[in-house]
């Protein structure tokens, strides 16, 4: 099948395999439980940011379109709130979903040139990995050299957190 949202392209015998390793693991099989209610999707606050809704990417999960859902920008919007778990009338718990699909989009290396948020990942478990703990400005340094036209934007903002000690 083709990503319809993304450059890349997955043959289908790739696509079987993640297919059932995402389905065997304990996200995949909670993706039967949703009734299609929509109830997550009218509560995510990020929705007007996503490609496509919690709900609809439930339906493409169940419907057999894992391609679409891991090329979508939707699974790296998600900001684990739970608003949508706390509200779901079936306990489906959409952002461990979210959490799955971010981490074989990261593993295979399926996530859209375009996206940034994939780039703040990595760095992030770079530096879990190399030092056990997190530093904010070597967080902020890093994404900064990846995407430098992004940062006189930035700056304002990070001045006005180390105002208010926020860094
Ligand atoms: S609220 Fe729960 S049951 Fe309703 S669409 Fe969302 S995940 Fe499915
Ligand atoms: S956990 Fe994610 S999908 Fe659910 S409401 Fe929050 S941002 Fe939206």
């Amino acid at each position: 099948m083709r990503f319809l949202h993304s450059h890349k392209t997955l043959d289908p015998e790739h696509q079987e395999t993640l297919s059932r390793s995402f389905f065997q693991g304990r996200a995949g099989k909670e993706v039967q439980h949703c009734i299609q209610c929509g109830t997550c999707s009218g509560s995510c606050p990020l929705a007007h940011e996503m490609d496509l809704g919690p709900r609809r990417i439930l339906a493409l999960l169940r419907d057999g379109f894992l391609a679409e859902v891991l090329g979508s920008r939707s699974i790296w919007m998600c900001v684990s709130c739970n608003a949508c778990l706390t509200r779901c009338p079936q306990g489906v718990p959409v952002s461990d979903i979210m959490y799955a699909l971010r981490v074989m989009s990261l593993e295979h290396n399926l996530a859209r040139r375009e996206f940034k948020m994939p780039d703040v990942y990595r760095g992030f478990v770079r530096q879990v990995e190399k030092r056990g703990r997190v530093s904010e400005s070597r967080l902020a340094a890093g994404y900064g050299l990846l995407h430098p036209s992004d940062m006189p934007g930035r700056l304002s903002l990070a001045l006005r957190l180390l105002r208010r000690r926020r860094i």
